[in-house]
C-alpha cells in the first residue's frame, strides 16, 4: 500500500495540488479539465453556475503522474493539503472525519479528462468503522442507513483497496456470495430488505471474509483515506482501463485525478433515490430527457442492474406512476432546470448523476453524453437551431470517426425474421453473429475468423475487451443508462438492454428465452442469431442486411462542412461503380486511379502475360494492342462517371511478375499462344522473379526498361479523354508515374508521355488538357523535391508506401511484431493508419518547403490510407496541402474531418 513520503522528489510537480469545490469556494472549472479530470472540472464548473454540489476537493492528475514516478508514493506536500481541504468540508458541511457522534463520510472517485465510464474505481461511504457506524445510526435513528452503508464502503474497500473483489476468471464476487447468502438465509429478495441488524452482521462477514484472505479493514478513518486515493491512483493502469485506452488511443500520460467529496444519501429512506440520466436520447438523439432511477438506493445501483430502475419521465401523454416525475413533481422540476442550465451552458448533452437525499436534489457528476453517431448529427443540428451553439460547435461535437456507423448495413425490412425476445434499443446498427457468453469466449471464437455476439446477464467493466471483440451485445439486465448500453454506443456497436425474458446458463453455454405462454427457446454457443439496435429486436438465425442509409440531418451537416474546409477531398477509385459511390459521398474528383487492377481482368490478362513474356517488340506491340483497346473503355468510365472533376491515373507500378502465371497449365497455355516450348515460358517467369519485389523493379523502373508499356496507357488515356470530349464531356486527365526517385527518371517519363499524348491529340485534333505528376514515396524524392518539381505538375504524397520506406518496415509482414510495438508504447499507432509524423511527416514536411521554392504553385495531394484518418488530416490541414484522397467509404469522414481541422488550424496561435 502507498505510504506519505517525506522526500520531495518530482521533478516538476507544482505547488498547488488540491482544488476545492462547492461551499465556500470553487477553484476549478472546466478550463482545467486536464489537471482535475472531467468530473473534477464539472464539479467546480456547476458549483459556480449555483447548482447543488456536495463540497469536496480535487487532487490534480500531476499527482497521479508523480505517484507513479514515485513506484507508488504520494509526493510529500500532498499529505498538508489533503488535511487542510478535510478541514474546509467539515466546515461547509458541520460534521467531522472520523468523530463518533457526528462523522463526516466522503467519497473518493476517479476522474480522467476524458470520461471512461466504469474503468477505474470510486469509493463510497469512506470514514465508517465500528464507531463512526454507530455513531451514524444513533444521530440519523436510521440502523438500516448506517449499516447498509457501512456495509457498502467494507465492500468496495475490500475490492478497491484490498483487491478482494470479483474474480476476473470465474465472475464470482465473494461479497457479493455473502449478500445473497445473507439474503436467502432471510427468505429476502431484494437488498433494502434487510434490516440493520443483518447488515451489521453483514459487516462482520466481509471483515473476516477479508481477514481470511490475509487483508485487514483499517478502521482509522486517514488510513482508510489515503488507501482509497492511492488505490484509485493505481487503477488508472489496471487492465481494463489500459485496454479502453487503447482502443480510443488516448495517452497513459494523462492520469487521473481523485475527487474527494462529502458524501450525500441515497438510501436514507422512500425520500431518497439515486439516478442517471441524458438530456436527450443518447440513442436516437431527440430531445426527449432520458434517464432511470432508484428510489432507496446508492451510487451505481441503476447502473449495475440490481434492482429493475424506474423512469425518470412519463412517457409523453400518460403519468407513469413509477416515475420520478409522478414520485417527486418538485425533485422532477428542479432536475429539469438543472438538465437545461447545464445544456446551455455546455452546449452539449449533457450525462448527468444525481442522488436525492431526503428531498433534496444534488447533482454529483455532468459530462458532455456519450452517444450514437446518428445522434451525434441530430443532437448537433438541433442545438444550432435551438440557438445554443454555432455551426462550428455543432461540427467539433461530432466525431467524424462515428460517421461510419452511419454506413453499417441496416436489416432488410422485408426479410421475414423469427424474432425471439425483446429489449431495449440500446444502441443502434444490425449484428448477426454467434452467441457467445464470457468474453474469453469472444476471443475464442473471433480468433477462428467468427462473428460473434456477446450475451450477458449485465456487462462490466471487466468484459471490456469481450465487448471490443464482439459485432454486438446482447444483456439481459440493465437499461438505456446501462454499463452495457453506454460503452456500446461510444464504440458504435449494437447493443441491445434489458431483455427481461433472457435466462443465461452460463455452466452449460446456452441461454433460454421464455416466451409468455411458458414457451422456452434454447440457444446454444455458437448458433446465429441477429440482433436489431435500432428496435431492440432478437431474431434466431441470419436476417439479410441492406446498406444503411444517411439521417436527412447529415446533408445539413455537411453542407455546413463544405462551406468551412479548406481542403479538397477525392477518392481512390479503380472502376466506375466506385467513382460513382465516391461521388454520392461527395468526393471532388479521384486521388489515385490504380491502373494494375485492370489488366488482372479475365479479359486481358492473358495479353498482359504476353505482353511481359514477348521476346522482342513485335510480339509485345502484338499484346498490346490487344490491351489498348480494353484500356481505354475503362478510362472512358472511369472518366465520365468522374466528370467534370479530374482524375489521377496512376501508371503501372507492381513488379511485372505479379501478373506471371503460377499454375503450369497456365505457363501451357501461354506457351502455346506465344508458340514457344513451355521451358522458355517457365525461364523467364523464373528470370522476373525477385528478391524483394516492393524494392524491385517497379514502378517508373518499368518506363526505364520497358516503355511501351506506358506508352500504351498513356494513349489508352488520351483517347479516352478524346472520345468523350467529343460527346462534350468535361474530363481532366491527370497522369501519375509512380516511385519517382531521381529527377532525371521522371524527366526521361514525361518527355515520353508528352511525346504520345501530343501525338494522339494531333491525330485526333481534339484540345485535351491534362497533367503530368508524380506520387513521392521515397524518402530521396522528398530530400530532393524541387529538382524532381520541375518535371511535375503535381504531387501526390503516396503515404503508404513513403511509410514503408522510411520506417524500412513492410506492410504485409509488420502485424507479426506492430502490435507489440504498440502494446509497448515504443510506437504511439499502428503507421500504416495514423501518420507517423515525427518522421514521415517531417519527410513530407521537408519536401514541401523545397517545392516551394522551386514551385510555389505546385497542386500537392496524398492518396494513402492516411487520407481518410481524422488525425492525419490535420497533419494535412497544416501543411496547406490542397487535396487528400481517401477510400469511397471514408469521404464522408474526411470531409468532416477537413472542417475541423481546419477550424483547429485557425485557432491556433500564429
Ligand atoms: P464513475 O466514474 O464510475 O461514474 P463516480 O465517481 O461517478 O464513478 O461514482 C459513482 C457513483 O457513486 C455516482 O454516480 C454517485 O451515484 C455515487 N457517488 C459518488 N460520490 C458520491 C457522493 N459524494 N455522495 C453520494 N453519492 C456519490
Ligand atoms: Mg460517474
Ligand atoms: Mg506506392
Amino acid at each position: 500500500m502507498s505510504v506519505i513520503s517525506n522526500k520531495s522528489e518530482v521533478s516538476s510537480i507544482s505547488e498547488k495540488l488540491v482544488y476545492h469545490f462547492g461551499g465556500e469556494i470553487s477553484e476549478g472549472g472546466t478550463h482545467l479539465k486536464n489537471l482535475l479530470g472531467g468530473k473534477g472540472a464539472g464539479l467546480s464548473e456547476m458549483a459556480t453556475l449555483g447548482i447543488p454540489v456536495p463540497p469536496g476537493f480535487t487532487i490534480t492528475t500531476e499527482v497521479c503522474n508523480a505517484f507513479y514516478e514515485l513506484e507508488g508514493i504520494f509526493p510529500s506536500s500532498l499529505k498538508k493539503q489533503v488535511e487542510d481541504a478535510i478541514n474546509l468540508i467539515e466546515n461547509t458541511v458541520g460534521s467531522n472525519f472520523g468523530d463518533s457522534d457526528n462523522p463526516l463520510l466522503v467519497s473518493v472517485r476517479s476522474g480522467a479528462r476524458v470520461s471512461m465510464p466504469g474503468m477505474m474505481d470510486t469509493i463510497l461511504n469512506l470514514g465508517l468503522n465500528d464507531d463512526t457506524a454507530s455513531g451514524l445510526a444513533k444521530r440519523s435513528g436510521n440502523d438500516r442507513f448506517a449499516y447498509d452503508s457501512y456495509r457498502r464502503f467494507v465492500q468496495m474497500y475490500g475490492d478497491v483497496v484490498l483487491n478482494i473483489g470479483k474474480d476476473d476468471e470465474t465472475d464470482e464476487d465473494p461479497f457479493e456470495a455473502l449478500l445473497e447468502a445473507k439474503k436467502s438465509s432471510l427468505g429476502l429478495i431484494n437488498d433494502t430488505d434487510l434490516d440493520g441488524e443483518s447488515l451489521k452482521e453483514l459487516v462482520f462477514e466481509y471483515k473476516d471474509l477479508i481477514r481470511s484472505k490475509g487483508g485487514e479493514f483499517p478502521e482509522d478513518p486517514w488510513e482508510q483515506l489515503w488507501g482509497a486515493i492511492g488505490a484509485v491512483f493505481e487503477s488508472w493502469q489496471n487492465p481494463r482501463a489500459v485496454i479502453y485506452r487503447n482502443q480510443y488511443g488516448y495517452s497513459d500520460h494523462w492520469g487521473t485525478a481523485v475527487n474527494v467529496q462529502a458524501m450525500v444519501f441515497g438510501n436514507l429512506g422512500e425520500d431518497c433515490a439515486t439516478g442517471v440520466l441524458f438530456t436527450r436520447n443518447p440513442s436516437t438523439g431527440s430531445n426527449d430527457l432520458f434517464g432511470e432511477f432508484l428510489v432507496n438506493a446508492q451510487g451505481e445501483d441503476v447502473v449495475a442492474g440490481i434492482r429493475t430502475p424506474q423512469p425518470i419521465s412519463s412517457s409523453p401523454g400518460e403519468k407513469n406512476s413509477e416515475s420520478l416525475e409522478v414520485y417527486m413533481p418538485k425533485i422532477y422540476q428542479e432536475l429539469l432546470s438543472a438538465c437545461e442550465n447545464l445544456e446551455n451552458h455546455f452546449g452539449d448533452m449533457q450525462d448527468i448523476e444525481f442522488t436525492i437525499q431526503q428531498d433534496k436534489l444534488w447533482i454529483l457528476q455532468t459530462r458532455n453524453g456519450k452517444r450514437s453517431g446518428l445522434a451525434s448529427l441530430r443532437i448537433a443540428v438541433e442545438l444550432v437551431n435551438e440557438g445554443l451553439i454555432s455551426k462550428g460547435e455543432a461540427i467539433n461535437q461530432i466525431d467524424a470517426e462515428q460517421l461510419n456507423e452511419l454506413l453499417h448495413p441496416v436489416f432488410d425490412p422485408q426479410f421475414k425474421k423469427d424474432v425471439i425476445a425483446h429489449g431495449m434499443a440500446a444502441s443502434p446498427g444490425a449484428a448477426v453473429g454467434r452467441v457467445v457468453f464470457t468474453p474469453r469466449d469472444v476471443s475464442n471464437w473471433v480468433n477462428r475468423g467468427e462473428s460473434v455476439i456477446l450475451v450477458r446477464s449485465e456487462t462490466s467493466p471487466e468484459d471490456i475487451e469481450g465487448m471490443v471483440g464482439a459485432a454486438g451485445i446482447l444483456t439481459a439486465r440493465g437499461g438505456m443508462t446501462s454499463h452495457a448500453a453506454v460503452v456500446a454506443r461510444g464504440m458504435g456497436k449494437c447493443c441491445v438492454t434489458g431483455c427481461a425474458n433472457l435466462e443465461i446458463d452460463f455452466a452449460n453455454k446456452q441461454m433460454k428465452i421464455v416466451g409468455s405462454s411458458s414457451t422456452e427457446i434454447i440457444v446454444n454457443e455458437g448458433e446465429i442469431i441477429s440482433l436489431d439496435g435500432n428496435t431492440g429486436e432478437v431474431i434466431l438465425g441470419e436476417v439479410a442486411t441492406l446498406e444503411g442509409e444517411f439521417p436527412p440531418e447529415f446533408d445539413e451537416i455537411m453542407s455546413w462542412v463544405d462551406d468551412l474546409r479548406r481542403l479538397n477531398i477525392r477518392a481512390n477509385a479503380d472502376t466506375p461503380e466506385d467513382a460513382q459511390k465516391a461521388r454520392a459521398f461527395g468526393a471532388e474528383g479521384i486521388g489515385l486511379c490504380r491502373t494494375e487492377h485492370m489488366f488482372f481482368g479475365s479479359d486481358r490478362i492473358s495479353a498482359v502475360r504476353q505482353m511481359i513474356l514477348a521476346n522482342d517488340s513485335e510480339s509485345r506491340n502484338a499484346a498490346l494492342k490487344i490491351i489498348l483497346p480494353i484500356q481505354r473503355d475503362d478510362f472512358i468510365g472511369i472518366l465520365n462517371a468522374m466528370s467534370p472533376y479530374p482524375v489521377t491515373i496512376r501508371l503501372l507500378d507492381p513488379p511485372l511478375h505479379e501478373f506471371l502465371p503460377t499454375k503450369q497449365s497456365e505457363m501451357e497455355e501461354l506457351a502455346a499462344v506465344l508458340k514457344l516450348p513451355v521451358e522458355d515460358i517457365e525461364r523467364r517467369v523464373d528470370s522476373l522473379r525477385e528478391q524483394n519485389p516492393m524494392l524491385g523493379h517497379r514502378g517508373v523502373r518499368l518506363a526505364m526498361t520497358f516503355p511501351e508499356i506506358y506508352d500504351i496507357q498513356v494513349q489508352a488515356i488520351i483517347e479516352a479523354a478524346c472520345t468523350l470530349s467529343e460527346q462534350n464531356v468535361t474530363v481532366y486527365p491527370e497522369i501519375m508515374i509512380p516511385l519517382v526517385g531521381l529527377a532525371e527518371e521522371l524527366r526521361i517519363a514525361r518527355e515520353r508521355v508528352v511525346m504520345v499524348a501530343e501525338s494522339v491529340i494531333k491525330e485526333k485534333g481534339i484540345e485535351i488538357e491534362y497533367s503530368i505528376g508524380t506520387m513521392i514515396e521515397l524518402p530521396r524524392a522528398c530530400v530532393v523535391a524541387d529538382e524532381i518539381a520541375q518535371y511535375a505538375d503535381f504531387f501526390s504524397f503516396g503515404t503508404n508506401d513513403l511509410t514503408q520506406t522510411t520506417l524500412g518496415l513492410s506492410r504485409d509482414d509488420a502485424s507479426k511484431f506492430l502490435p507489440a510495438y504498440i502494446d509497448n508504447r515504443i510506437l504511439a499507432n499502428d503507421p500504416f493508419v495514423r501518420l507517423e509524423t515525427d518522421g514521415v511527416g517531417k519527410l513530407i514536411s521537408l519536401g514541401i518547403e523545397r517545392v516551394k521554392l522551386q514551385k510555389p504553385d505546385l497542386k500537392i495531394g496524398i492518396c494513402g490510407e492516411h487520407g481518410g484518418d481524422p488525425e492525419s488530416i490535420n497533419f494535412f490541414e497544416q501543411e496547406l496541402f490542397d487535396y487528400i484522397s481517401c477510400s469511397p467509404y471514408r469521404v464522408p469522414i474526411a470531409r468532416l474531418a477537413a472542417a475541423q481541422a481546419k477550424l483547429a488550424s485557425d485557432n491556433l496561435p500564429s
